[in-house]
């Protein structure tokens, strides 16, 4: 999609939920949301689509603020946000849960990265203590154009089994649901735009209050990807069907997860990359 129509933006989307069975009767669906445009349309179309389908089911925006050091401002969009979809918000702190930004940022490792692996771990375990049945989030087509490069450079292939619009979960793991699996993060700015739905334009991730050095590469793969785009129609949508073939093959071989040793939360380790992590923190509080 070059140029930006917001009526065939909204066809794809509920295309999608409709095709990948993403919303059904009687789910609990809560959608991570965190003051940008992704996790905006995400949250504002599935709260649409339920209205327009009248399909019996609950939808809960939650978010999850990494510290304190997260400005007001952010929090208040997301309940303007909210407000708009008319569905509850529920917010939760990482310091509630022993994780403190400003100590991860002095590890020896990429903040990115450790964010990451924050945010995956405490959505799942949040929610599902809430008694969500599926989680849905703002990755879009763009966001799975470049997961899917690195991680077949970085010969990662289990991960790519997730690439998809639905991936279902098992035992302790939610099942996860990406509404905006067919659009790009242009698309999402400009129906934001279009519909005059509120949203943080600026970069609100923690490296930049926390004054860390971030990788410059992920912007370029994203140039990439609009370049092709250019001159390869449906670049996106082929590209990521062929991605969903790939990850439906490579699905069915894989292992259900671990528990992990320590916390019993789902993993493919003895021991859960947050709880590793939360083993690194604890040696910046106490230096030896
Ligand atoms: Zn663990």
């Amino acid at each position: 999609m070059i140029e930006f129509n917001l009526e065939s933006y909204k066809k794809i989307v509920f295309k999608t939920i409709k095709k990948y069975n993403l919303i059904e009767e009687g789910d609990n669906i809560f959608v991570g949301v965190s003051g940008g445009k992704d996790s905006g349309s995400a949250c504002y179309l599935v709260s649409n689509y339920i209205k327009q389908n009248r399909i019996n089911c609950k939808l809960v925006a939650f978010y999850i603020k990494l510290g304190n050091f997260i400005p007001e401002r952010i929090v208040d969009v997301i309940k303007k946000q909210a407000d708009i979809c008319q569905i509850e918000l529920k917010i939760y702190n990482v310091n509630d849960f022993g994780i403190f930004y400003e100590k991860i940022a002095k590890l020896n490792r990429p903040i990115c990265s450790s964010c990451g692996t924050i945010k995956r771990y405490l959505m799942n375990k949040i929610i599902r203590q809430e008694g969500a049945t599926k989680l849905c989030t703002g990755h879009h087509g763009d966001d799975f154009i470049v997961f899917f490069m690195k991680n077949l450079i970085g010969k990662n292939i289990e991960w790519i089994s997730k690439f998809t619009p639905l991936v279902k979960g098992e035992k302790k793991q939610i099942s996860r649901i990406r509404p905006l699996f067919f659009v790009g993060g242009d698309d999402n700015k400009n129906f934001c735009d279009k519909v005059g739905f509120p949203y943080i334009n600026e970069d609100i991730c923690p490296h930049k209050f926390l004054k860390q050095k971030i990788d410059r590469r992920r912007e370029k793969w994203y140039q990439t990807i609009k370049e092709i785009s250019k001159w390869q129609p449906n670049f996106r949508e082929y590209f990521l069907e062929g991605v969903i073939e790939i990850a439906k093959n490579l699905y069915k071989n894989l292992s259900l997860p671990l528990e992990c040793e320590i916390c019993g939360e789902p993993t493919n380790k003895k021991i859960c990359s947050y709880c590793r992590l939360l083993k690194l923190q604890e040696k910046i509080e106490n230096p030896i």
